[in-house]
């Protein structure tokens, strides 16, 4: 968050938008007769009690704005010399300041907005959300921010409605989508690993055969699972035969449909069951589920001439019913969300102890490459760093309860100075502290 750069008149140092006057205008007029006066350019006098210079840090007494058109042409204080035909604005003692700008908002979604249900928001829907958001926003001082990334261009008919008047707001900068690509590394004879540019749709793994493709995961949606298929397409084209979902986490299958739709679907029977709630949930309609037609319980192994890929139930971990997927030839591993590289993973009903022994016995593998869930492709010491992370804050938060400390005495008292580069994501509760609270509720079953 930083202030405006623009300056006027004798107060020039005073930092202060031209915007200042929608925020006036968003509180004391309708916005239809300011923006009738504004295209006739007519001249407007706002009075008010003080205002705050914020290049000398103190207030100053009885500011007077002279508004020609839509722009500021004179900050001054004291009686205002009469200017002929302006329309005057008394807005009594009340305080000014210059309009707030913030560079980096997601302004048309909610933090904390429902985890994975949060990933079914519609644009439509966004922009909605958005226009809640830009009225508070607006109302709390800013006057102008930067929108950066969201998924289709609901930023974008935000900033049209606000500019045209249906929406009362500040002044947007839009970004729309994010400009990035997936990347597709080959990690090992005939396997490869695809890493999303989405930070909310997984990465997948592919395994190809003389015969035929394997592709752990298919990312959140069909649009996910098209990149995915296209990314595939330039390496082989070979039919998929198999697709394993490491769990059931829309981000994870959401694509079964269109990377394998004659492919065997592979998971473990929780993932499977817990699909089958999903498609009956009415707010996952905007989901087509492909549970798994092929389930198993601790091990499967899939033979792909001449490779192979070791499936298996590694304990609960990031929810109940997990799948590894282990290629013994390459020396390589498609891990799930049991692992995130430099970040602080989502917890759903799973385990952190046994995350951690789960996550002890791949570190004893001979491995060469390790595809996390998401975010960056990565080798065993990343690995390793991120077992520590959750072995050291298991330990200090049963350390703490065992000193009978309340959670939000826990979630005050960790240290984590030394994960600051981890990811915080607290829309999917994937934090810090919202793992401490996992790891409390989880020892307190105990
Ligand atoms: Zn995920
Ligand atoms: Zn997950």
């Amino acid at each position: 968050m930083v202030f405006g750069t623009s300056c006027y008149g004798r107060f020039c140092r005073i930092i202060f938008a031209a915007s200042l006057l929608l925020f006036v205008v968003a509180n004391s007029f309708a916005q239809s007769s300011f923006r009738d006066e504004v295209k006739a350019g007519q001249t407007i006098v706002v009075r008010a009690g003080r205002m705050f210079d914020p290049s000398t840090g103190r207030m100053f007494e009885g500011p007077v704005i002279v508004i020609v058109g839509n722009k500021i042409t004179s900050v001054s204080s004291g009686t205002p010399t009469a200017v002929s035909g302006a329309t005057p604005i008394d807005l009594g003692d009340a305080t000014l300041l210059p309009g707030f700008i913030d560079a980096h908002t997601h302004l048309t979604s909610d933090a904390g907005g429902g985890g994975y249900e949060g990933l079914v928001i519609s644009s439509p829907r966004a922009a909605l959300i958005g226009a809640k958001n830009v009225r508070l926003t607006l109302l709390a001082g800013f006057t102008a921010v930067r929108s950066v990334g969201v998924e289709g261009y609901s930023d974008v008919a935000l900033r049209d409605a606000i500019n045209v008047g249906d929406v009362i707001g500040h002044r947007m900068h839009v970004s729309g989508p994010p400009l990035s690509e997936p990347t597709v590394s080959q990690i090992g004879r005939g396997l490869y690993a695809y890493i999303s540019d989405n930070d909310a749709s997984a990465n997948s793994t592919f395994l190809v055969g003389q015969a035929g493709i394997l592709v752990v995961d298919t990312g959140l949606n069909e649009t996910e699972g098209a990149k995915l298929l296209a990314a595939i397409r330039r390496v082989s084209a070979l039919p998929v035969k198999y697709v394993v979902n490491t769990h059931y986490h829309p981000d994870h299958q959401g694509g079964n449909a269109v990377v394998g739709p004659s492919a065997t679907v592979i998971s473990t029977d929780f993932t499977r069951e817990r699909t089958l709630a999903l498609q009956k949930n009415s707010g996952m309609k905007a989901f087509h589920f492909e549970p798994a037609n092929l389930t198993f319980q601790d091990q499967v192994t899939l033979h792909l001439e001449p490779y192979t890929a070791r499936v298996y139930f590694p304990g609960r971990a990031h929810t109940s019913g997990d799948a590894l997927v282990y290629f013994p030839e390459q020396q390589a591993i498609s891990m799930g969300d049991l692992f995130l590289n430099h970040s602080s993973p989502a917890m759903d009903d799973g385990s952190v102890e046994s995350w951690i022994h789960a996550l002890d016995l791949v570190l004893e593998l001979p491995l060469e490459r390790v595809v996390p869930g998401h975010f960056e492709l990565a080798t065993k010491p990343e690995l390793r760093r991120f077992r520590d992370y959750l072995n050291d804050l298991y330990e200090q938060v049963r350390k703490m309860k065992q000193k009978n400390e309340t959670l939000e005495q826990v979630q005050h008292d960790i240290h984590m100075e030394k994960y600051a580069d981890f990811r915080q994501y607290p829309k999917y509760e994937a934090t810090f502290t919202s793992n401490a609270a996992s790891i409390y509720q989880q020892i307190q079953t105990h």
